[in-house]
């Protein structure tokens, strides 16, 4: 699976553990403003749910030619809430299918036969590589690249935000929530401006308890 250190992947790997898989994580180094920050985060996850050891995946050319205000050294992180005009501009082209065909190779090349992606319903019409049916046309490529031995599973898939935060806290083993990183900025400390920090603070405030991560004064 691919652990980015959000608040997503967190609980699919949350889920996965408390499944009893062994899990085989991978962090993707795209370029984007937060990975550093996110790196942090998916070896404190990685850690806690004991994965096999969390590899790292070099893709700076993602960074280099792709555009994408998520990118380091590319436009600002647009603040406020999510819309088309704003949210399209932290769209990183092709992404998600990059991400899955690395994650099934590295399945079939340990004998794993789920690749778990944490795509849910909070995601946005506008991120077309978060959809149902991307990952629908994705899990038939795979299966047919790998003679069927390798298959996509989303388990947060019919989730939004708050239902991903209520189904992470019901784990037997909970998802440690103070661990992840969702800020899209890159500064060590969380904005609370951004969208995407917007969102988790929405979350949080839905299911009436205070997030857990320290927010820039
Ligand atoms: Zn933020």
């Amino acid at each position: 699976m691919g652990l980015s250190g959000g608040m997503d992947s967190a609980t699919v790997l949350g889920y996965y553990y408390n499944k009893k898989y062994q899990i085989y994580p991978l962090f993707f180094n795209y370029g984007s403003k937060h990975n550093k920050y996110e790196f942090e985060s998916a070896k404190k996850l990685a850690e806690y749910f004991e994965t096999k050891p969390l590899k790292i995946v070099e893709l700076d050319f993602i960074g280099k030619i792709f555009k994408s205000n998520l990118l380091e050294n590319q436009g600002e992180i647009p603040e406020g809430h999510y819309n088309d005009s704003n949210m399209s501009l932290t769209v990183v082209p092709g992404r998600n299918s990059i991400f899955i065909t690395i994650m099934a190779g590295y399945a079939e090349s340990v004998g794993a036969d789920t690749v778990a992606v944490g795509t849910h319903m909070g995601d946005h019409y506008i991120y077309l590589d978060c959809r149902p049916i991307f990952i629908s046309a994705m899990n038939t490529a795979i299966q047919a690249s790998t003679g069927e031995k390798v298959h996509i599973e989303t388990p947060i898939q019919h989730l939004d935000k708050t239902g991903i935060l209520k189904i992470g806290n019901s784990f037997t083993k909970p998802v440690p929530y103070e661990l992840t990183r969702t800020c899209y900025k890159n500064q060590e400390f969380s904005c609370g401006k951004c969208g995407s920090c917007r969102e988790r603070l929405e979350a949080f405030e839905n299911i009436g308890r205070k997030d857990p991560i320290q927010y820039q004064k």
